[in-house]
Protein backbone atom coordinates (compact mmCIF):
# COMPACT_ATOMS: atom_id res chain seq x y z
CA UNK A 1 0.00 0.00 0.00
CA UNK A 2 0.77 3.53 -0.92
CA UNK A 3 1.32 5.62 2.58
CA UNK A 4 -0.20 9.28 2.10
CA UNK A 5 -1.13 10.98 5.02
CA UNK A 6 -2.42 14.23 5.75
CA UNK A 7 -2.64 17.45 7.99
CA UNK A 8 -6.01 19.07 7.88
CA UNK A 9 -5.87 22.68 9.97
CA UNK A 10 -8.88 24.74 9.86
CA UNK A 11 -6.97 28.03 9.27
CA UNK A 12 -9.13 29.51 12.60
CA UNK A 13 -6.06 31.33 13.84
CA UNK A 14 -2.06 30.16 15.22
CA UNK A 15 -0.87 26.59 14.73
CA UNK A 16 -1.82 25.02 18.20
CA UNK A 17 1.38 22.84 19.84
CA UNK A 18 -1.25 20.06 19.32
CA UNK A 19 -1.52 20.40 15.93
CA UNK A 20 1.92 20.96 14.94
CA UNK A 21 1.95 17.33 16.94
CA UNK A 22 -0.48 16.13 14.89
CA UNK A 23 1.67 17.37 12.02
CA UNK A 24 5.00 16.05 13.33
CA UNK A 25 3.40 12.59 13.77
CA UNK A 26 2.06 12.61 9.61
CA UNK A 27 4.98 13.66 8.80
CA UNK A 28 7.22 11.30 9.95
CA UNK A 29 5.18 8.43 8.71
CA UNK A 30 4.99 8.95 5.84
CA UNK A 31 8.96 9.33 5.26
CA UNK A 32 9.47 6.58 6.99
CA UNK A 33 7.39 4.58 4.44
CA UNK A 34 9.12 6.38 1.63
CA UNK A 35 4.90 8.04 0.95
CA UNK A 36 3.33 11.25 0.56
CA UNK A 37 3.02 13.99 3.56
CA UNK A 38 -0.17 16.09 2.21
CA UNK A 39 -1.74 19.73 3.49
CA UNK A 40 -4.95 20.66 2.94
CA UNK A 41 -6.86 24.01 4.25
CA UNK A 42 -10.30 23.43 5.88
CA UNK A 43 -11.72 26.32 5.38
CA UNK A 44 -14.98 25.50 5.26
CA UNK A 45 -16.71 27.22 8.19
CA UNK A 46 -16.80 30.42 6.48
CA UNK A 47 -17.41 32.30 9.73
CA UNK A 48 -14.38 31.13 11.73
CA UNK A 49 -11.54 32.00 9.10
CA UNK A 50 -8.66 34.15 10.25
CA UNK A 51 -7.38 36.01 7.55
CA UNK A 52 -3.22 34.75 6.57
CA UNK A 53 -4.07 32.09 8.93
CA UNK A 54 -2.96 29.56 6.07
CA UNK A 55 0.39 31.89 5.39
CA UNK A 56 0.70 31.93 8.74
CA UNK A 57 -0.27 27.90 9.37
CA UNK A 58 2.21 27.20 5.95
CA UNK A 59 5.23 28.91 7.21
CA UNK A 60 5.19 27.46 10.85
CA UNK A 61 5.20 23.83 9.27
CA UNK A 62 8.36 25.10 7.08
CA UNK A 63 10.35 26.55 10.06
CA UNK A 64 9.97 23.17 11.56
CA UNK A 65 11.12 20.94 8.44
CA UNK A 66 8.02 19.51 8.33
CA UNK A 67 7.78 19.64 4.13
CA UNK A 68 4.26 18.50 2.43
CA UNK A 69 5.05 17.03 -0.89
CA UNK A 70 1.43 17.93 -2.00
CA UNK A 71 -0.44 21.15 -0.69
CA UNK A 72 -1.82 24.39 -1.58
CA UNK A 73 -0.14 25.94 -4.67
CA UNK A 74 2.22 22.99 -4.75
CA UNK A 75 2.35 19.80 -6.67
CA UNK A 76 -1.96 19.90 -7.01
CA UNK A 77 -2.23 16.57 -7.99
CA UNK A 78 -5.58 16.08 -6.63
CA UNK A 79 -5.90 20.12 -6.10
CA UNK A 80 -7.37 22.17 -5.24
CA UNK A 81 -6.37 21.47 -1.44
CA UNK A 82 -8.31 24.34 0.03
CA UNK A 83 -11.79 22.93 0.49
CA UNK A 84 -13.63 25.82 -0.24
CA UNK A 85 -12.33 25.55 -3.62
CA UNK A 86 -13.42 21.99 -3.80
CA UNK A 87 -17.04 22.99 -3.80
CA UNK A 88 -18.51 21.29 -6.81
CA UNK A 89 -16.66 18.05 -6.25
CA UNK A 90 -18.52 17.54 -3.19
CA UNK A 91 -21.32 18.53 -5.02
CA UNK A 92 -21.30 16.14 -7.40
CA UNK A 93 -20.85 13.73 -4.43
CA UNK A 94 -23.85 15.26 -2.10
CA UNK A 95 -25.80 14.61 -5.50
CA UNK A 96 -24.76 11.04 -5.31
CA UNK A 97 -25.35 10.30 -1.98
CA UNK A 98 -29.46 12.05 -2.00
CA UNK A 99 -29.85 9.75 -4.86
CA UNK A 100 -28.99 6.68 -3.49
CA UNK A 101 -31.03 7.40 -0.54
CA UNK A 102 -27.77 7.61 2.04
CA UNK A 103 -28.99 11.62 2.92
CA UNK A 104 -31.40 13.68 2.22
CA UNK A 105 -32.64 17.23 2.24
CA UNK A 106 -34.11 19.02 4.83
CA UNK A 107 -36.14 21.98 4.13
CA UNK A 108 -35.50 24.95 6.74
CA UNK A 109 -38.63 26.85 7.85
CA UNK A 110 -39.09 28.97 10.19
CA UNK A 111 -35.85 27.73 12.31
CA UNK A 112 -36.87 24.04 12.07
CA UNK A 113 -35.67 21.51 9.46
CA UNK A 114 -37.88 19.97 7.59
CA UNK A 115 -37.17 16.21 6.26
CA UNK A 116 -38.19 16.04 2.66
CA UNK A 117 -38.39 12.19 2.24
CA UNK A 118 -39.00 11.92 -1.10
CA UNK A 119 -35.62 12.11 -3.24
CA UNK A 120 -37.22 13.95 -6.59
CA UNK A 121 -38.98 16.50 -4.32
CA UNK A 122 -36.33 17.05 -2.38
CA UNK A 123 -33.34 17.93 -5.24
CA UNK A 124 -36.30 20.29 -6.48
CA UNK A 125 -36.59 22.18 -2.79
CA UNK A 126 -32.40 21.74 -2.70
CA UNK A 127 -31.96 23.92 -6.03
CA UNK A 128 -34.99 26.59 -4.99
CA UNK A 129 -34.94 27.04 -0.96
CA UNK A 130 -32.61 27.34 1.72
CA UNK A 131 -32.36 23.29 2.40
CA UNK A 132 -29.59 21.45 4.30
CA UNK A 133 -28.18 17.87 3.86
CA UNK A 134 -28.15 15.24 6.28
CA UNK A 135 -26.64 11.87 6.31
CA UNK A 136 -29.13 8.81 7.22
CA UNK A 137 -27.54 7.15 10.22
CA UNK A 138 -29.27 3.79 10.97
CA UNK A 139 -31.33 4.06 14.26
CA UNK A 140 -30.55 0.97 15.71
CA UNK A 141 -26.95 -1.11 16.04
CA UNK A 142 -23.92 -1.07 17.33
CA UNK A 143 -20.68 0.25 14.78
CA UNK A 144 -17.53 -1.71 15.37
CA UNK A 145 -14.60 0.40 13.66
CA UNK A 146 -11.13 -0.56 13.90
CA UNK A 147 -8.38 1.98 15.12
CA UNK A 148 -4.78 0.89 14.78
CA UNK A 149 -3.88 2.15 18.19
CA UNK A 150 -7.23 1.52 20.21
CA UNK A 151 -8.12 -1.66 18.40
CA UNK A 152 -11.86 -1.92 17.93
CA UNK A 153 -13.89 0.95 19.04
CA UNK A 154 -17.75 0.40 19.43
CA UNK A 155 -20.62 2.90 19.02
CA UNK A 156 -24.27 2.82 19.60
CA UNK A 157 -25.76 4.13 16.16
CA UNK A 158 -28.75 5.05 18.70
CA UNK A 159 -27.08 7.40 20.35
CA UNK A 160 -25.97 9.36 16.71
CA UNK A 161 -28.46 11.80 15.50
CA UNK A 162 -28.00 12.22 11.18
CA UNK A 163 -25.51 15.00 10.68
CA UNK A 164 -25.60 17.72 9.07
CA UNK A 165 -23.58 17.07 5.54
CA UNK A 166 -24.22 20.25 3.64
CA UNK A 167 -24.93 23.43 5.39
CA UNK A 168 -27.29 26.07 4.53
CA UNK A 169 -24.44 28.31 2.68
CA UNK A 170 -24.02 25.42 0.55
CA UNK A 171 -20.64 24.78 2.22
CA UNK A 172 -19.79 21.23 3.21
CA UNK A 173 -19.32 20.49 7.10
CA UNK A 174 -15.93 18.90 8.00
CA UNK A 175 -17.73 15.33 8.14
CA UNK A 176 -18.34 15.28 4.63
CA UNK A 177 -15.48 17.39 2.92
CA UNK A 178 -12.82 15.49 5.02
CA UNK A 179 -14.05 11.66 4.29
CA UNK A 180 -14.67 13.33 0.44
CA UNK A 181 -10.86 14.57 0.27
CA UNK A 182 -9.62 11.89 2.06
CA UNK A 183 -10.75 9.34 -0.38
CA UNK A 184 -9.98 11.70 -3.73
CA UNK A 185 -6.52 12.45 -2.37
CA UNK A 186 -5.94 8.54 -1.65
CA UNK A 187 -5.26 9.07 1.78
CA UNK A 188 -4.17 5.83 3.48
CA UNK A 189 -3.57 6.92 7.29
CA UNK A 190 -5.51 9.61 9.22
CA UNK A 191 -3.36 10.63 12.27
CA UNK A 192 -5.71 12.84 13.99
CA UNK A 193 -6.16 14.07 17.65
CA UNK A 194 -8.35 11.77 19.63
CA UNK A 195 -10.87 14.44 20.04
CA UNK A 196 -12.07 13.38 16.47
CA UNK A 197 -12.73 9.63 17.38
CA UNK A 198 -16.79 10.52 18.52
CA UNK A 199 -16.70 11.65 14.77
CA UNK A 200 -15.79 8.29 13.50
CA UNK A 201 -18.87 6.62 13.17
CA UNK A 202 -20.47 9.36 11.12
CA UNK A 203 -16.94 8.98 8.38
CA UNK A 204 -17.28 5.78 8.22
CA UNK A 205 -20.91 5.71 7.69
CA UNK A 206 -20.02 8.09 4.76
CA UNK A 207 -17.32 5.67 3.53
CA UNK A 208 -20.07 3.06 3.53
CA UNK A 209 -22.22 5.52 1.91
CA UNK A 210 -20.46 5.61 -1.29
CA UNK A 211 -18.85 2.05 -1.09
CA UNK A 212 -15.57 3.38 -0.57
CA UNK A 213 -12.87 1.84 1.23
CA UNK A 214 -12.10 4.13 4.45
CA UNK A 215 -8.44 4.14 5.60
CA UNK A 216 -6.68 3.37 8.47
CA UNK A 217 -7.44 5.49 11.54
CA UNK A 218 -5.20 6.51 14.48
CA UNK A 219 -6.74 8.80 17.15
CA UNK A 220 -3.36 10.26 19.21
CA UNK A 221 -3.93 11.07 22.67
CA UNK A 222 -5.20 14.02 24.26
CA UNK A 223 -2.47 16.53 25.44
CA UNK A 224 -3.27 17.08 28.95
CA UNK A 225 -2.53 19.68 31.50
CA UNK A 226 -0.14 18.67 34.62
CA UNK A 227 -3.45 18.45 36.58
CA UNK A 228 -4.91 16.01 33.65
CA UNK A 229 -7.32 18.59 32.33
CA UNK A 230 -6.98 19.16 28.85
CA UNK A 231 -4.69 21.65 27.47
CA UNK A 232 -5.61 24.97 27.46
CA UNK A 233 -4.44 28.20 28.10
CA UNK A 234 -4.43 28.01 31.74
CA UNK A 235 -0.77 26.52 30.64
CA UNK A 236 0.02 29.69 28.92
CA UNK A 237 0.03 30.19 25.38
CA UNK A 238 -0.36 27.25 23.42
CA UNK A 239 0.09 28.40 19.62
CA UNK A 240 3.51 27.44 18.41
CA UNK A 241 4.30 31.16 17.65
CA UNK A 242 4.14 32.00 21.29
CA UNK A 243 6.90 29.25 22.00
CA UNK A 244 9.31 30.52 19.38
CA UNK A 245 9.08 34.23 20.92
CA UNK A 246 9.17 32.69 24.46
CA UNK A 247 12.80 31.40 23.11
CA UNK A 248 12.20 27.60 22.54
CA UNK A 249 14.14 26.22 19.94
CA UNK A 250 12.58 24.82 17.56
CA UNK A 251 14.69 21.49 17.77
CA UNK A 252 13.62 21.51 21.13
CA UNK A 253 9.96 22.14 20.41
CA UNK A 254 10.22 18.95 17.32
CA UNK A 255 11.91 16.59 20.11
CA UNK A 256 9.62 17.99 22.95
CA UNK A 257 6.09 17.35 20.91
CA UNK A 258 7.79 13.97 19.06
CA UNK A 259 7.58 12.68 22.94
CA UNK A 260 3.99 14.07 23.72
CA UNK A 261 2.67 10.43 22.99
CA UNK A 262 5.33 8.61 21.56
CA UNK A 263 8.62 7.23 23.17
CA UNK A 264 11.84 5.77 21.09
CA UNK A 265 12.71 2.08 22.14
CA UNK A 266 16.07 3.78 23.72
CA UNK A 267 16.06 5.33 27.21
CA UNK A 268 17.90 8.50 25.14
CA UNK A 269 14.84 11.57 24.87
CA UNK A 270 17.06 13.86 22.63
CA UNK A 271 16.75 13.03 18.95
CA UNK A 272 15.95 15.28 16.19
CA UNK A 273 13.60 14.88 13.40
CA UNK A 274 15.91 12.11 10.90
CA UNK A 275 15.55 9.94 14.07
CA UNK A 276 12.22 9.95 14.36
CA UNK A 277 11.49 9.24 10.71
CA UNK A 278 14.27 6.01 11.52
CA UNK A 279 12.40 5.35 14.28
CA UNK A 280 8.89 6.36 14.49
CA UNK A 281 6.05 3.62 14.59
CA UNK A 282 2.33 3.68 15.74
CA UNK A 283 2.67 0.89 18.08
CA UNK A 284 4.93 3.08 19.98
CA UNK A 285 2.15 5.68 20.57
CA UNK A 286 0.26 5.56 24.08
CA UNK A 287 -3.42 5.69 24.54
CA UNK A 288 -3.45 7.55 27.77
CA UNK A 289 -3.32 11.28 27.85
CA UNK A 290 0.27 12.84 27.16
CA UNK A 291 0.91 15.38 29.87
CA UNK A 292 2.87 18.89 28.92
CA UNK A 293 5.31 19.21 31.42
CA UNK A 294 6.48 22.78 31.07
CA UNK A 295 9.85 21.91 33.61
CA UNK A 296 10.66 19.05 31.05
CA UNK A 297 10.29 21.20 27.93
CA UNK A 298 12.44 24.03 29.92
CA UNK A 299 15.29 21.39 30.57
CA UNK A 300 15.43 20.49 27.24
CA UNK A 301 15.40 24.26 25.82
CA UNK A 302 18.32 24.94 28.09
CA UNK A 303 20.05 21.20 26.85
CA UNK A 304 19.51 22.44 23.16
CA UNK A 305 20.78 26.01 24.14
CA UNK A 306 24.11 24.10 25.27
CA UNK A 307 24.76 22.65 22.48
CA UNK A 308 24.88 25.64 19.95
CA UNK A 309 28.00 27.15 18.91
CA UNK A 310 28.52 31.14 20.64
CA UNK A 311 28.05 32.76 17.10
CA UNK A 312 25.13 30.54 16.50
CA UNK A 313 23.15 31.27 19.95
CA UNK A 314 24.15 34.83 19.52
CA UNK A 315 22.55 34.77 15.47
CA UNK A 316 19.59 33.08 17.02
CA UNK A 317 18.87 35.65 20.09
CA UNK A 318 19.31 38.24 16.77
CA UNK A 319 16.96 36.32 14.93
CA UNK A 320 14.21 35.86 17.58
CA UNK A 321 14.22 39.02 19.23
CA UNK A 322 15.47 41.59 15.80
CA UNK A 323 14.38 44.97 17.61
CA UNK A 324 16.21 43.96 21.39
CA UNK A 325 18.18 47.01 22.16
CA UNK A 326 21.23 45.51 22.77
CA UNK A 327 24.06 46.82 20.11
CA UNK A 328 27.54 45.76 21.78
CA UNK A 329 30.20 46.79 18.85
CA UNK A 330 33.00 44.52 20.27
CA UNK A 331 32.65 40.76 19.01
CA UNK A 332 34.82 39.96 21.85
CA UNK A 333 32.92 40.87 24.52
CA UNK A 334 29.93 39.50 22.90
CA UNK A 335 31.34 36.21 22.93
CA UNK A 336 32.53 36.65 26.39
CA UNK A 337 29.01 37.18 27.52
CA UNK A 338 27.01 34.81 25.59
CA UNK A 339 29.95 32.04 27.12
CA UNK A 340 28.32 33.42 30.62
CA UNK A 341 24.93 33.38 29.44
CA UNK A 342 25.03 29.90 27.51
CA UNK A 343 24.96 27.99 30.94
CA UNK A 344 22.18 30.13 32.87
CA UNK A 345 19.40 30.16 30.68
CA UNK A 346 16.17 27.87 29.64
CA UNK A 347 14.60 30.22 27.22
CA UNK A 348 16.24 32.74 25.12
CA UNK A 349 13.91 35.23 26.88
CA UNK A 350 15.66 35.48 29.91
CA UNK A 351 18.68 36.36 27.93
CA UNK A 352 18.13 40.62 28.13
CA UNK A 353 17.92 40.90 31.81
CA UNK A 354 21.02 38.77 31.70
CA UNK A 355 22.67 40.87 28.88
CA UNK A 356 21.02 44.48 30.67
CA UNK A 357 24.09 44.69 33.96
CA UNK A 358 26.68 44.31 30.95
CA UNK A 359 25.15 47.26 28.75
CA UNK A 360 27.22 50.13 28.76
CA UNK A 361 24.10 52.76 29.53
CA UNK A 362 23.26 50.38 32.52
CA UNK A 363 21.97 51.97 36.06
CA UNK A 364 21.22 50.13 39.02
CA UNK A 365 17.49 50.93 40.22
CA UNK A 366 17.18 48.57 42.85
CA UNK A 367 16.95 50.57 46.20
CA UNK A 368 18.17 47.67 48.52
CA UNK A 369 21.51 47.46 46.51
CA UNK A 370 21.79 51.27 46.52
CA UNK A 371 21.96 51.53 49.59
CA UNK A 372 23.51 49.03 50.61
CA UNK A 373 26.29 51.00 48.61
CA UNK A 374 26.06 53.93 50.27
CA UNK A 375 27.69 51.58 53.90
CA UNK A 376 30.77 52.95 54.83
CA UNK A 377 32.16 48.95 54.67
CA UNK A 378 31.08 48.92 51.08
CA UNK A 379 32.80 51.76 49.96
CA UNK A 380 36.15 50.71 51.44
CA UNK A 381 36.21 47.62 49.11
CA UNK A 382 35.12 50.13 46.42
CA UNK A 383 37.72 52.49 47.15
CA UNK A 384 41.00 50.07 47.36
CA UNK A 385 39.73 47.73 44.05
CA UNK A 386 39.32 50.96 42.10
CA UNK A 387 43.11 52.18 43.17
CA UNK A 388 43.96 48.45 42.52
CA UNK A 389 42.84 47.61 38.82
CA UNK A 390 45.65 47.97 36.94
CA UNK A 391 46.26 50.32 33.83
CA UNK A 392 46.10 48.26 30.57
CA UNK A 393 42.88 46.01 29.99
CA UNK A 394 45.15 42.88 30.80
CA UNK A 395 43.83 41.17 33.70
CA UNK A 396 43.74 37.41 34.54
CA UNK A 397 41.77 35.15 37.15
CA UNK A 398 45.02 34.87 39.43
CA UNK A 399 44.80 38.26 39.85
CA UNK A 400 41.31 38.82 40.80
CA UNK A 401 42.02 36.03 43.41
CA UNK A 402 44.81 38.15 44.71
CA UNK A 403 43.21 41.39 45.02
CA UNK A 404 40.22 39.51 46.85
CA UNK A 405 42.57 38.08 49.50
CA UNK A 406 44.97 40.70 49.94
CA UNK A 407 41.70 42.75 50.83
CA UNK A 408 40.52 40.26 53.32
CA UNK A 409 43.75 40.75 55.26
CA UNK A 410 44.11 44.39 55.05
CA UNK A 411 40.43 45.72 56.19
CA UNK A 412 39.85 41.85 57.78
CA UNK A 413 36.53 41.62 55.68
CA UNK A 414 35.53 37.90 53.90
CA UNK A 415 33.20 36.30 51.77
CA UNK A 416 30.15 38.52 50.82
CA UNK A 417 31.64 41.56 52.75
CA UNK A 418 33.71 41.62 49.74
CA UNK A 419 31.52 39.90 47.00
CA UNK A 420 28.19 41.77 47.65
CA UNK A 421 29.89 45.73 47.14
CA UNK A 422 31.51 44.52 44.63
CA UNK A 423 29.32 42.46 42.69
CA UNK A 424 26.32 45.32 43.64
CA UNK A 425 28.44 48.04 41.55
CA UNK A 426 29.30 46.09 38.41
CA UNK A 427 26.23 44.17 37.90
CA UNK A 428 23.77 45.50 40.04
CA UNK A 429 22.74 42.61 42.06
CA UNK A 430 24.17 40.72 45.64
CA UNK A 431 24.02 36.95 43.46
CA UNK A 432 25.64 36.82 39.83
CA UNK A 433 28.85 35.96 38.22
CA UNK A 434 32.35 35.50 39.61
CA UNK A 435 34.38 38.73 39.90
CA UNK A 436 36.55 37.86 37.35
CA UNK A 437 34.05 37.14 34.44
CA UNK A 438 32.31 40.49 35.54
CA UNK A 439 35.38 41.95 35.35
CA UNK A 440 36.74 40.50 32.20
CA UNK A 441 33.34 41.21 30.72
CA UNK A 442 32.76 44.70 31.41
CA UNK A 443 36.86 45.64 31.09
CA UNK A 444 39.21 47.41 33.34
CA UNK A 445 38.01 50.54 31.36
CA UNK A 446 34.15 50.11 32.20
CA UNK A 447 35.27 48.46 35.24
CA UNK A 448 36.56 51.53 37.19
CA UNK A 449 34.43 53.67 35.65
CA UNK A 450 31.68 51.76 37.70
CA UNK A 451 33.14 51.56 40.56
CA UNK A 452 33.91 55.55 40.47
CA UNK A 453 30.35 56.11 40.09
CA UNK A 454 29.32 53.84 42.95
CA UNK A 455 32.14 55.71 45.52
N1 LIG B 1 -9.93 20.35 10.19
C1 LIG B 1 -9.81 19.47 11.30
C2 LIG B 1 -9.03 20.19 12.38
O1 LIG B 1 -9.01 21.36 12.36
C3 LIG B 1 -9.14 18.20 10.86
C4 LIG B 1 -9.46 16.99 11.66
C5 LIG B 1 -8.96 15.75 10.95
O2 LIG B 1 -7.75 15.58 10.89
O3 LIG B 1 -9.78 15.01 10.42
O4 LIG B 1 -8.44 19.65 13.26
Amino acid sequence: MKIRTRFAPSPTGFLHIGGLRTALYNYVYAKKHGGQFILRIEDTDQKRLVKNASKELISSLKIFGINFDEGPNFQEIYGPYKQSERLNLYKQHYLELIKNGCAYVCLIKEDTLLPILDIQEGLQYLEHDTCVVKLKIPDQGIIKIFDELRGEVQFDLNLIEDPIIIKSDGFPTYHFASVVDDHLMKISHVIRGEEWLPSLPKHVLLYKSFNWEAPKFIHLPLLLNPDKSKLSKRQGDVDVESFIKKGYLKETIINFIALLGWHPNAADELFDIDFLIKNFSIDRIQKSGAIFDIKKLNWMNSIYIKKLNIQELILLFNKTYPNHKFHFSNEEKLSKIFNFIQNRVKKLDEIPSLLNPFYDDFIIEDSEILDYLKIEEAKIVLQYWYKSMPSSENINETYINKLTEKTANKFNLKGKKIFYPLRSALYGSFNGPDLFTIISILGIKETKKRLKTYI
